[in-house]
């Protein structure tokens, strides 16, 4: 007991459970080597793996074996058959002024033997339709709305025409630039890598650097899941075998236009020639070329045959049963699936997760089993509108709102050095704490490595990517979380309090042939210190949350980062015809019962005086603060999106306050009071909720 009272306590923790988790977490962590890390990786990234895929499927049947191996329990292969896609054929001619064949391929790079795989497949967007069309080609810059609007100014009409686009300048999830294109009318849109995002303006490219090479394509899906994710034709309901199924023509998140990635290399000759006005300086690019807007000159001739339809996904489950509380959950899970290899994007995730795993099971075999059970699935068809999760979770949604405590997804583990940390802010100060156990291959823990990238991101204004940084200035960790991952379902439509975690660096070659075990070798993770330090951070993580003696959970945290969004909603803004008073008062009030409820848990674990039907009554009620954050209804023109905090633009960027913010752009005052009704209703709810657990401590 000594040694107990010496140290400071675990959030969540009494001393002498602190004690026996700091043994536990300390044995976690000595088990993940970087060599088994490497080996699975291996696995992983030695052939293409894209969902629906023999090789995936296979892939699932080995993860299930190995978990068994490791000690997992019930581990099960659950079957989904949903509305998948896959290419047949494509082919991109220009015909005018000159003749051009894209080669819509990527050239293999002597230095790595796994480009030269025959089973690379050519350029492909998931989910574009078949068709053909021949027809003059326009830029369109990085295709969002302004865009079309400036060509509008210039005299050009993309109705029937194919539209170019490119990736980043800035960012915006591919599948919005498809809708975009097909409001304005366009027959089809091309979307290619410039060299001035993902390539040599950014530095060396593949093989000699993390850059992406002239041949350079990006794949990736064009579902329209910012509307509803998962398989189309069940929004809201499981793909379980059998299950009923909309129309096609009516699924809201399938796009009705022809889309295709290309390489720099494919898309010069498409711009080079182009006539019209000289685009501006914020559309021009990092290849040696002006850039036009173009309109007559360039015509091509474009093919696309898809073999869209219905298919069986497979998501893998396991768990170690909890010991003391089996029926509370903590939930883990990557996504198996890759658009080639998936040497970051997932299969850096899903090496992490295999020796994770493999730690679970050894403490359990040495009696170290979780208070509470850990759940892990390894998702299918993530890249295909987020479908294996989705599905999943609407299986089991009310079974997860009654026993869910958390979910913690890892997509790509590591890209790089640079930690990233999302939580919702009321587990953002337990992920601090816990990144404060682990040490970072750079020497210092991995709390002060993270603090030194937070600061330097925010000295760049980096804003890179899907998951752009939104770090509240008290915290370290990203409360602003947006879709684009495995966690949507556990946030948006569960109402589970969800944790992202990921290293990244300068990554060049996303969603490519050239992701791969070789460029993880060279510049993501040569030593794959940063996919071990990962498998420790999530079972440490995992653990946390699975052996508190009361939840973790911090209502006061919480409750300032909503002021935060509120504050930023309004700024700059005429407000006048949105009183937000009541909610700003509920924000106060549920602070203010937060702050309290802090006090008593840590006075009554300070005592080491627990009572296990208390804890039980506080952590049940804990539980359901997330859920009542969900309006049944969904945010407007979106039911599915739930959660009235947390939602995701057409873009995929994050949007705070969902259904009250866009309301608020809109000006559509009506739904904008009854949204910041829907707020201070659940305010209130959750503040009553906090004060009666409190109350149940302090009598
Ligand atoms: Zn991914």
């Amino acid at each position: 007991m000594s040694v107990a009272h010496a140290q400071t306590p675990i959030l969540g923790f009494t001393p002498a459970s602190s004690a026996r988790q700091t043994d536990i977490e300390n044995k976690l962590k000595s088990i993940p080597s970087a060599d088994e890390e490497r080996r699975q990786h291996r696995i992983f990234t030695a052939e293409p793996h894209v969902a629906g895929s023999k090789r995936n499927n296979e892939l699932a049947d080995y993860i299930a074996e190995e978990w068994r191996k490791q000690g997992l329990e019930d581990v099960v292969i659950r079957r989904y058959d949903v509305y998948g896609t896959n290419p047949k054929s494509a082919s991109l001619e220009m015909i005018a002024p000159v003749h051009y064949q894209a080669t819509l391929r990527e050239a293999p790079l002597d230095a790595d033997p796994d480009s030269k795989n025959p089973a690379i497949s050519g350029a492909w967007l998931g989910m574009s339709i078949s068709g053909e069309v021949t027809a003059p080609v326009v830029y369109a810059h990085s295709g969002n709305p302004e865009d079309y609007d400036l060509l509008r100014k210039n005299g050009i009409d993309v109705k029937g025409k194919i539209v170019l686009v490119r990736y980043s300048n800035p960012y915006s999830y591919r599948g919005f630039k498809a809708l975009t294109a097909q409001r304005e009318g366009a027959a089809a849109i091309l979307i290619y890598s410039d060299p001035a995002e993902s390539g040599y303006k950014k530095g060396k490219v593949d093989p000699d650097g993390p850059w992406g090479p002239e041949y350079y394509i990006q794949r990736g899906a064009i579902t329209y899941d910012f509307m509803v994710p998962g398989d189309p034709q069940t929004p809201g309901w499981a793909s379980v075998p059998g299950a009923k199924r909309i129309p096609i023509d009516e699924a809201a998140s399938m796009p009705k236009i022809m889309a295709l990635p290309l390489s720099w290399h494919d898309a010069k000759p498409l711009l080079e020639d182009m006539d019209g006005p000289l685009a501006p300086a914020d559309w021009q690019g990092g290849l040696p070329i002006q850039y036009h807007l173009g309109g007559e000159r360039v015509r091509a001739h474009l093919k696309i045959e898809m073999d869209n339809g219905i298919q069986p996904y497979y998501v893998v489950e396991g768990r170690i049963r909890g010991a003391d509380l089996p029926d509370e959950w903590v939930v883990l899970g990557n996504h198996r699936d890759a658009w080639v290899f998936g040497g970051v994007d997932p299969s850096s995730g899903t090496a992490s997760m295999m020796e994770m795993t493999r730690a679970l099971g050894q403490l359990a075999k040495l009696g170290m089993r979780p208070r509470r059970t850990i759940i892990v699935c390894s998702w299918d068809g993530e890249e295909v509108g987020l479908t294996g999760s989705t599905e999943w979770g609407e299986q089991f949604a009310e079974e997860l709102r009654a026993k869910a405590v958390a979910y913690i997804n890892v997509d790509e583990a590591t890209s790089g050095p640079n930690f990233h940390g999302q939580a919702v802010a009321s587990l953002a100060p337990m992920l601090e704490e816990t990144t404060r156990t682990l040490q970072d291959p750079s020497g210092k823990t991995l709390y002060d490595a993270w603090k030194e990238t937070v600061a330097r991101e925010k000295e760049e204004g980096q804003q890179s990517g899907p998951f752009q940084s939104g770090v509240v200035s008290s915290t370290l960790a990203d409360t602003r979380i947006g879709s684009g991952s495995d966690h949507t379902v556990f946030l948006n439509f569960i109402g589970m309090p969800v944790i992202g975690l990921g290293f990244e660096g300068d990554y060049g070659v996303y969603h490519s042939a050239y992701d791969d075990f070789y460029w993880m070798n060279h510049f993501g993770d040569p030593g794959y210190r940063y996919h071990t330090l990962m498998s420790q951070l999530w079972g440490v993580t995992a653990l946390r949350l699975s052996n508190a003696d009361l939840l973790p959970f911090d209502f006061a945290s919480y409750a300032g980062n909503i002021r935060q969004f509120v504050d930023e909603l309004t700024k700059g803004k005429d407000m006048t015809p949105l009183d937000l008073s009541g909610v700003r008062k509920g924000i106060d009030a549920f602070e203010a019962a937060g702050g309290r409820l802090n006090d008593s848990l840590n006075r009554k674990l300070a005592s080491g005086q627990l009572d296990r039907q208390l804890a039980q009554t506080l952590n049940r009620g804990m539980m359901q603060v997330e859920r009542n954050w969900l309006n049944p209804d969904g945010i407007p023109g979106r039911p599915w999106f739930k959660h009235i905090l947390y939602g995701a633009r057409f873009t995929y960027a994050h949007l705070e306050l969902p259904g009250l913010t866009e309301a608020v752009e809109k000006q559509d005052w009506p739904t904008a009071r009854q949204q910041a009704e829907i707020l201070e209703r659940a305010l209130k709810k959750n503040t009553e909720l906090v004060d009666r657990l409190n109350s149940s401590l302090t009598h």
